[in-house]
């Protein structure tokens, strides 16, 4: 991790994007993490998040070498164990901001049990989904959200399966109270996005399109070049940003309220959806339902004491 030292009191501090630059990234030339960094970093100027207050946890894989180039607290985990993580800090740190950055060979398919209980649990935090259809760490193997009959290094013959959609599947899990997608090509909508999520108390999930010309460049490509098939999803309890409704023509009214419509939004449609599929602020929150009552050191002592007493003979 990079240094976090500062000279100046943290009233006088006004950090720009550049102030939170770790070491250069090492990603392949043209891959959108490169813009889903900067975007974070951006973000973390707009919020003014302190780095010393600001943590960043991650996986396994090409995107999970994220906190490795922010000048904030970071951990780079374990093959899919990045909510478990973050859960344990968030329940210690109740004063942290977290942001658990994971692929989607990370996510979905070794660490599928904690994402759905991470979802269910709604602890206060920001989940960054960087999906780009495949393991691109481990060169080209078939993730779950690899495309039908896409043709990888593990299933040379195409993609058996149907893939897993991460928008339907977290809308399906209990509890579930912030779901939205962006795409890593258009950094406004990327930026406006991840402040909403931020902003939400409770598990925030975004999944973010993310481009790897590496190894599925034809898939991402052609979203890209396709704008007319780009539908923003507009409300004003949305994601609202007037740049992004200038350049992307198509828009559908959708009330983020409605659980029901924003599933229906995840069936297969043509469209590249982006926006706020979802959000509901009465969800229980997980660090709020497990937080200890504030105790004094004495109390604590007698707490423990208390509690031996329960066993003595
Ligand atoms: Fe990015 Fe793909 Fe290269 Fe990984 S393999 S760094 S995801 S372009």
């Amino acid at each position: 991790m990079a240094s976090l030292e500062t000279t100046d009191a943290p009233e006088e501090r006004k950090l720009k994007a550049k102030d939170y630059a770790g070491p250069t990234a090492r990603w392949c030339p043209g891959c959108g993490d490169f813009s889903i960094l900067s975007t974070a970093r951006r973000l973390l100027e707009a919020e003014q998040l302190m780095p010393e207050q600001t943590l960043f946890v991650s996986g396994i894989g090409c995107s999970s070498r994220f906190p490795h180039y922010l000048k904030t607290y970071g951990f780079h985990g374990i093959h899919g164990r990045a909510l478990p993580l973050a859960l344990g800090a968030r329940l210690r740190r109740p004063d942290l901001n977290i942001f658990v950055v994971m692929g989607d060979g990370d996510c979905t398919s070794i660490g599928a049990g904690h994402w759905i209980h991470g979802v269910r649990y709604n602890a206060n935090m920001t989940v960054m989904l960087l999906d780009n259809n495949i393991y691109g760490l481990t060169k080209k193997q078939t993730s779950p959200t690899t495309p039908r009959q896409y043709v990888t290094n593990t299933q040379p013959q195409g993609s058996y399966l149907e893939p897993l959609d991460p928008l339907a599947v977290t809308l399906g899990v209990a509890n579930a109270s912030f779901v939205a997608q962006t795409a890593d090509w258009i950094p406004a909508h990327l930026l406006a996005t991840l402040r909403a999520a931020h902003a939400h108390k409770g598990l925030s999930f975004v999944r973010i399109l993310q481009r790897c010309p590496k190894w599925t460049p034809d898939i991402m490509d052609a979203k890209v070049k396709l704008p007319h098939e780009v539908q923003v999803l507009e409300h004003e309890d949305g994601i609202v940003d007037p740049k992004i409704m200038k350049m992307y023509k198509n828009h559908l009214t959708h009330d983020p309220s409605d659980l029901d419509a924003a599933r229906e939004l995840c069936a297969p449609s043509g469209w590249t959806r982006i926006g706020l599929f979802y959000k509901n602020e009465s969800m229980g929150v997980y660090d709020d339902i497990r937080r200890s009552p504030d105790i004094s050191p004495d109390g604590k002592l007698r707490e423990i004491e208390a509690e031996f007493d329960r066993y003595s003979i």
